[in-house]
């Protein structure tokens, strides 16, 4: 179990710009919050789309039940980290004292079964409450079998979602990360003049699979991307990160303390960024340009940002033209509440407000400078408070996370689903052409008129 003194060190997170304002650095936990909200949740979903472990939850069946593949993360190959493991503690085994034997158990039948190249385990509260040595199961397991097991301290009762995300990033950064060197380039990949940059990208989970419409690009440019921590990665790519010249984050908050400590302990530099959007995209493309420092990358980046800019504005102006104007209410969290403004911007609509709950000091800071001093931040997402925002400022469409769909459908508003349950990827020059396509596809719908009508029954007057 993790000690106070540990859960107050990755809560003093000092690339992270609010560190000296509010040291928890995440609200406090409420009672019957959890599902959705732990420590434990936090680390399991940023690890889990690494795609050929085994990911076992050792805890009673409600921790694994109720989180497990809440994410809409792809993998192009292996899909070991969709099957659910647990060790499904129950009372017998607490009161009897074997929940350490059923951990090792499970572990062996997951590596028997499976044969994956590492076991991760996730602590949860009660095995954390009984004092089960996670540490020690794992070393031994490690040692029986020949197999990496990775012991992941997360129990939901240190703290929030965000904790959960650092105590990942830190397992991976302690256990997993520089304890294998890179694969050498395959011959016959060399390009004439083209200098290859192994580069990584920080909680980037490729969600619906919108990674793949920016990797052609990296690709093209040279830049070899060693690892995404953790979208469709395998075990052997994250073993690797420490040999990248420059890593990326993705998402500002979930796993800063991974970007630093790879500064610290390997030299890597690193930038926040994000492929919502064309502006954005271009901007992260240049951004490893310009940390890589090579100047035939630079002018190749800005070539390839110029052909696909044209490229991509050529195809959107049909649908801008059907979008120019409209009204957004976007309520989300986090480094989407900015991202997104910029993507919305670029096709002409006007973003109404926007939900901050989740967002940092500093995405609070980037949301100021897209849409002004003036801009309203919504931190209430209650179904009232969303509706009224929505009447208020004469939205045309809600786009926000899956749980606020029925809110949205039953007041007879068009929404569209932006979080980690998505259908559709986003990302990259080529995620716009898709954003369009389902935000037209959405607004336009003929079911809106169709419900709002009055129903005919109701206007006929009744002889
Ligand atoms: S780890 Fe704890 S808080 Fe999280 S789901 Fe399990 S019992 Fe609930």
């Amino acid at each position: 179990m993790k000690s106070t003194k540990d859960i107050a060190e990755l809560l003093d997170e000092p690339a992270c710009e609010h560190n000296k304002k509010e040291k928890s650095g995440c609200a406090k936990p409420k009672p019957g919050s959890a599902a959705g909200g732990c420590a434990f949740d936090g680390a399991q979903i940023a690890l889990l789309p690494i795609a050929d472990v085994a990911h076992i939850v050792h805890g009673p069946i409600a921790c694994a039940g109720s989180s497990w593949d809440n994410r809409g993360t792809r993998s192009s190959g292996a899909q070991l980290y969709r099957i659910g493991m647990t060790t499904d503690l129950t009372e017998q085994d607490i009161i009897m004292g074997r929940s350490e034997k059923r951990l090792l158990h499970s572990i062996k039948q997951a590596i028997d079964s499976y044969q994956p190249p590492a076991v991760f385990i996730y602590n949860t509260c009660v095995p954390a409450l009984v004092g089960d040595d996670l540490n020690a199961v794992c070393k031994s397991a490690e040692e029986l079998w020949g197999v990496p097991v990775v012991p992941i301290d997360c129990a939901g009762f240190y703290g929030t979602k965000n904790l959960g995300n650092r105590i990942a990033g830190d397992a991976m950064v302690k256990h997993v990360i520089g304890t294998r060197e890179p694969d050498s380039l395959p011959v016959g990949s060399e390009r004439d003049g083209i200098t290859v940059h192994d580069v990584n990208l920080v909680g980037e989970y490729n969600i619906a699979g919108e990674f793949w419409h920016v990797l052609p690009l990296l690709d093209e440019l040279g830049l070899r991307v060693l690892c995404t921590l953790s979208g469709d990665a395998r075990f052997r790519e994250v073993q690797t990160m420490h040999k990248a010249e420059v890593n990326m984050m993705v998402c500002s908050k979930a796993m800063v303390n991974v970007a630093r400590k790879l500064q610290s302990s390997y030299g890597t530099p690193w930038f926040e960024g994000s492929f919502y959007g064309i502006t954005d995209t271009s901007q992260s493309l240049r951004d490893f340009a310009r940390a890589i420092n090579d100047a035939d990358l630079t002018a190749r980046t800005e070539a390839l940002i110029a052909r696909e800019e044209a490229r991509i504005r050529e195809l959107l102006i049909p649908w801008k033209e059907r979008l120019n104007g409209k009204r957004v209410l976007l309520f989300t969290g986090g480094v989407k509440s900015w991202s997104v403004i910029s993507a919305l911007q670029d096709l002409g609509m006007v973003v109404v407000a926007t939900g901050t709950k989740k967002s940092t000091e500093e995405d609070k800071a980037r949301i100021r400078e897209l849409m002004g001093e003036e801009t309203m931040m919504i931190d209430d997402g209650s179904p009232k408070a969303l509706l009224k925002v929505v009447k208020d400022y004469k939205a045309d469409i809600l786009i926000a996370g899956g749980r606020n769909m029925y809110t949205a459908l039953k007041a007879k508003v068009p929404f569209l689903d932006i979080n980690q349950e998505r259908e559709f990827g986003y990302a990259g020059y080529a995620g716009m052409l898709e954003l369009v396509r389902q935000l037209s596809l959405t607004i336009e719908s003929p079911v809106w008129p169709a419900v709002r009508a009055r129903a005919p029954w109701k206007s006929e007057k009744v002889a």
